[in-house]
């Protein structure tokens, strides 16, 4: 999340009134963000990384662990504005607000320069700083910051420290207190706009994994029968699912933690590109990252996090859904009378379902740049309502129009505009796909903006479209020639976060490393979209990582002449490479061989931990070492007080924030088991 913005949230039925308004604003504004930023070349490949955790009370007495509300403070001081602000900044790194009260996000202070290898070693180190920064301004020294993707207890009775009764108005979950929201007023509003539009509360229900003694067949008994709100009746009405762990609010997936890393392509013709070649890794890398085998108190049959946030932050109607409102429900939900809802197939917060398109800088059109068979777009020159527009075909290198096979509504009154304003066809869905939301948080104090200034309007659509990428424009100041503000961004998201910094960094700097290796050897890694959408389903399945098949284009690397060729791969296939595909590691090493030479001492050593990092990753998606879910969910399942009811108690809970916390502290007994003997090795050897 970005700055917050200060003032008085509207609610919801004034909100509405002004989705419109911002819309029409915002896109003003992203259009004097292109025309500001369309010419700006020769960035330089800067990056980082965005690490979330969840502030955890650990009570040794009791043998309980609790998610702690009272050290929200922590990041109001260190942000931004606050007091400690100097201290975050002299260790060099930044604290950012989250939804959760008991969460923290933490990134450098600047981003790293991705064209020098000891930047890549650095990002580790930071890391480790800014878990120690957060844990030395814990006022309760009881409190850890875990780097954990949901609590696996959160919404079971006195999951909180301190307690706190479920019955706000914010949420009206039936599990979730209101106390567990940030305190700033942005997010109770986004909370209560989400529920008030969809027409009900969110409704989760993630497959319980079935053991020995699991009822799978009756609705869960923990759901309380309750009559504090009308929606309290909701998951006796169909809301919820016997053999689902059912969630009701939005806290159970904006409350769960993630890795994000961002990176800065030379110019938007690589960015697009890039984001491009991402589109299908993404689902990849949820599953080798799979971290969450728990939700509410319950084993879950599935490892990642990914559909729970999806479905808490699903804000559309029955009808825009397609399908039929609960007893006594509105199927428009709390959408305005006047309002045409049309069906949206997925939620906001989802996977990618529109690639950018490669499109060719027309000064490289047919040059000699290799790029002169590319495919010229196969849509019409007009607009929708049949007016000309006047430009040159557009361009591509791999993409062709018929992979964007997913039905992806647009609104075309913004689609209209962007392509008068000069965005090709591609681009102008892009973002009009993403207009289709409305605005869920509006200040009364930002009504009014400068739109060749501001972009508050435009950041409003942006930032609630949670995709597995995100295509980050530059603001309007970032003119040709001004490098010093952020340049055209894509943002990588879809990884779960990890329990050590060493995972973490593994992640991040293998993912950059990657996406440089990409922008150099050009791989085609196109495939329909709806495959992906196949290959994000597979992502959730348990123990994807090693059983899992995911369609991927081969011959993609260095033999791009030959046709495409999809087939069905393991993570091991797809990250190790086979004899029909070379698979991402060997490539990315490739790639550090030939930019990297070992010339010192020094470069030698960063070597050695950059083939860790890539060690860590061939393990994983290889099934030699287990994801962390299945290391998590192993641990549960072998626990004495576990009764293979698939319950997750209070003290197994305890048991397992500790397992984590011991974890990250990388003690030196647990490391063979969950890291593999020779990672573990090298771990111990390099003085972890
Ligand atoms: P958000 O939550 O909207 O993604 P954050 O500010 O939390 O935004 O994180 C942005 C990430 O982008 C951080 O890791 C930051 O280091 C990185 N970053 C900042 N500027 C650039 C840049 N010019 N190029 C690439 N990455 C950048
Ligand atoms: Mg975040
Ligand atoms: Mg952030
Ligand atoms: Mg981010």
């Amino acid at each position: 999340m970005g700055l917050l913005s200060q003032g008085t949230p509207l609610a919801w039925p004034e909100s509405r009134k002004l989705n419109e308004h911002v819309r029409d604003n915002g896109v003003l504004q992203l259009i004097s963000c292109y025309n500001a930023a369309k010419e700006r070349a020769n960035d330089p490949f800067l990056w980082g990384d965005e690490i979330e955790y969840q502030m955890i009370r650990i009570d040794d007495e009791k043998k309980i662990a609790q998610l702690a509300l009272d050290e929200s403070e922590v990041l109001i001081n260190l942000g931004a504005e606050g007091k400690d602000h100097l201290r975050a900044v002299k260790n060099d790194v930044l604290f950012h607000p989250e939804y959760g009260r008991f969460m923290l996000e933490a990134t450098p202070l600047r981003p790293y320069d991705g064209r020098k290898l000891s930047d890549y070693i650095y990002v580790e180190k930071n890391m480790a700083i800014r878990r120690d920064v957060a844990r030395k301004e814990m006022t309760d020294r009881e409190v850890y910051p875990v780097t954990m993707t949901a609590f696996p207890t959160m919404g079971c009775p006195n999951f909180t420290y301190p307690e706190a009764e479920p019955n706000g108005r914010a949420s009206q979950s039936l599990f979730l207190p209101d106390e567990i929201i940030n305190k700033h007023v942005r997010f109770p509003t986004l909370t209560a706009n989400i529920r008030k539009r969809r027409g009900q509360k969110v409704d989760i229900n993630v497959p319980l994994y079935r053991d020995e003694y699991t009822d799978m067949d009756h609705l869960d008994s923990t759901i309380p029968k309750r009559d504090l709100f009308p929606s309290d009746k909701e998951p006796f009405q169909g809301a919820a699912k016997p053999g689902y762990i059912y969630m009701d609010s939005m806290g159970f997936g904006m409350g769960c933690c993630c890795l994000q890393v961002t990176m800065q392509p030379p110019d938007i013709y690589q960015a697009r590109y890039v984001y491009d070649a991402f589109v299908n890794i993404a689902p990849a890398l949820l599953s080798l990252t799979s971290a969450t085998p728990f939700f509410r108190g319950h084993l879950a049959d599935q490892d990642v996090r990914w559909n729970v946030i999806s479905g808490a932050v699903d804000d559309r109607t029955p009808v825009e859904r397609g399908v039929p409102a609960l007893e006594g429900h509105n199927p428009r939900g709390g959408a305005a009378d006047d309002v045409k809802l049309q069906r949206i197939p997925k939620s906001r917060y989802d996977s990618v379902d529109q690639y950018l398109g490669d499109l060719q800088p027309s000064h490289v059109n047919g040059s000699a740049n290799g790029h002169a068979n590319g495919h010229a777009n196969g849509f019409s020159k007009e607009l929708p309502d049949g007016t000309a527009i006047n430009e040159s075909p557009e361009i591509y290198h791999y993409y062709d129009p018929s992979l964007n096979d997913m039905k992806t509504p647009i609104n075309k009154k913004v689609y209209k505009e962007l392509r008068k304003n000069g965005f090709d066809h591609q681009l102008a869905t892009h973002f009009a796909h993403l207009y289709v939301r409305d605005p869920l948080v509006i200040f009364t104090e930002k009504i009014d903006q400068d739109n060749g200034a501001e972009t508050d309007h435009f950041e409003n659509i942006q930032s609630t479209n949670w995709q597995t990428l995100r295509f980050k424009p530059p603001i309007q100041e970032a003119v040709p020639g001004n490098n010093n503000t952020p340049g055209w961004r894509v943002e990588i998201r879809p990884m779960e976060i990890s329990i050590t910094d060493f995972e973490n960094a593994a992640y991040s700097v293998f993912t950059m490393l990657l996406a440089r290796a990409v922008l150099k050897y050009k791989p085609n890694t196109y495939i329909s979209m709806s495959k992906v959408e196949q290959n994000m389903e597979v992502a959730h399945q348990r123990d994807s990582t090693t059983n899992g098949k995911f369609v991927f284009r081969v011959n993609s690397f260095h033999g791009q002449d030959q046709p495409g060729q999809y087939v069905e791969l393991s993570l091991d296939q797809i990250f190790n490479g086979y004899d029909g595909f070379e698979g991402l590691i060997p490539v990315t090493r490739q790639y550090v061989s030939e930019t990297f030479p070992a010339t010192t001492e020094k470069d030698k050593e960063d070597l050695d931990k950059i083939d860790a990092y890539f060690k860590l990753v061939s393990e994983r998606a290889s099934g030699r070492i287990p994801s962390t879910a299945k290391y998590l969910r192993d641990f549960a399942l072998s626990h004495p007080d576990y009764k293979h009811d698939s319950i997750v108690s209070d003290r197994m809970n305890y048991d397992i924030v500790k397992l984590m916390a011991r974890l990250d502290n990388y003690d030196h007994k647990l490391l063979p088991k969950f890291f593999g003997d020779e990672l573990s090795d090298w771990l111990v050897k390099h003085g972890y």
